[in-house]
């Protein structure tokens, strides 16, 4: 079978740029840092942006060495080895937090899908559409019931696997807001591949405004949101993907099919101040749908929701009225 790769566009959701003062306190320092498969760029500003900046970097490549499950050694490569492993308290906090969401999302959103992604390639890079039994097989062993966290002692049993990749980045950036004001820095912003978070205002003391990306046309954007101390994440089937016989298999798994979710959508941004939930959320929404991911949003508190559809029709739920801003029509969902 001859598998065709397209190359993933470029998850871009550009921070449009705004001109702060140049004063000592706006002092701005930038990096950009490739982990986690992922260009990420860090900015802080004020008196200690830098020393922020060269923390928070080091903090990204600690944890990128734990949640990597492709690398010898890391936390998650041993309890997927091991079955059972002792980890450091990042690892047993993120897996807590991202059981939550399995749990809340009933499973549209599991940590154990390594098994099936593997199947389809995604992690090795050897592209392949499955066949039944083999992913008959894969399947039996997804199922968030089979961890167990106890204290920082992670367990998987019966053959299950942990994949953290739609979770893990929304952890980093909510940890770099810590490390920046653990730093003493009150105004700075990262994207990690796209999923962006802010800190404070910018330094002229507006918001930051973050673009979100057309899935279609993905050197264009659908619109904006203006924010200050949250998260904007993005999921969508257009990030990764492969081509085989006309067909188009992207990389956000339906665990009830094991086949990349057909929910009629084609992204979905989270906007919220917990960074990891919305990192796994962006993952589940996407998986449920905009009916069902309306529900979700309406059953629970403490974040907002941007849904485009494959048609490019966008939903906005009604916490965005201010927030979201577009020239192109949108429907609001509400409560
Ligand atoms: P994201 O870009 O945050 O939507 O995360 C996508 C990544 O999450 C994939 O590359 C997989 O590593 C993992 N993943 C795919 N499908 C699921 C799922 N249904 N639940 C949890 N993780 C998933
Ligand atoms: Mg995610």
């Amino acid at each position: 079978m001859k598998i065709s790769y397209l190359l993933a566009p470029l998850i871009c959701v550009i921070v449009l740029a705004g001109c702060g003062r140049n004063t000592a306190d706006s002092a701005e320092f930038s990096k950009a840092v490739f982990a986690m498969d992922t260009e990420m760029t860090l900015k802080a500003y004020g008196a200690n942006s830098e020393s922020a900046v060269n923390a928070a970097e080091r903090e990204i490549n600690r944890l990128d060495r734990l949640f990597d499950r492709g690398r010898d050694g890391s936390d998650i490569n041993k309890v997927n080895a091991e079955g059972t492993a002792k980890v450091s308290s990042d690892t047993s906090a993120l897996t807590e937090t991202a059981l939550d969401v399995c749990e809340a999302t009933d499973g549209a959103f599991d940590i154990t899908i390594a098994p099936v992604m593997d199947l389809w390639g995604f992690y090795t890079g050897e592209y392949q559409v499955p066949d039944d039994d083999e992913l008959a097989k894969a399947m039996a062993k997804v199922d968030r019931a089979k961890v167990n966290v106890d204290g920082e002692v992670v367990s998987v049993k019966d053959g299950a696997k942990l994949d953290l990749g739609g979770i893990a980045k929304g952890y980093l950036s909510a940890r770099i807001m810590e490390i920046f004001r653990e730093n003493g820095v009150e105004s700075g912003i990262v994207s990690l591949g796209g999923n962006v978070q802010a800190l404070g205002l910018k330094p002229d003391g507006s918001k930051w405004r973050v673009a979100i990306q057309d899935p279609r046309e993905t050197d264009m954007f659908i619109g904006s949101v203006s924010i200050s101390d949250k998260a904007v994440i993005t999921s969508g089937g257009y990030q990764r993907y492969f081509e085989d016989g006309g067909n188009i298999y992207h990389h956000i798994i339906d665990p009830s099919t094991g086949y990349p979710a057909e929910s009629g959508l084609s992204s979905v941004s989270i906007i919220s101040e917990d960074g990891a939930t919305a990192d796994g959320l962006s993952t589940a929404l996407f998986v449920m749908g905009l009916d069902k991911g309306s529900d979700f949003w309406r059953a629970h508190n403490g974040f907002d929701v941007i849904f485009v559809t494959g048609d490019g029709e966008i939903y906005v739920t009604d916490g965005l009225s201010g927030v979201f801003e577009s020239e192109r029509k949108y429907t609001v969902i509400k409560r």
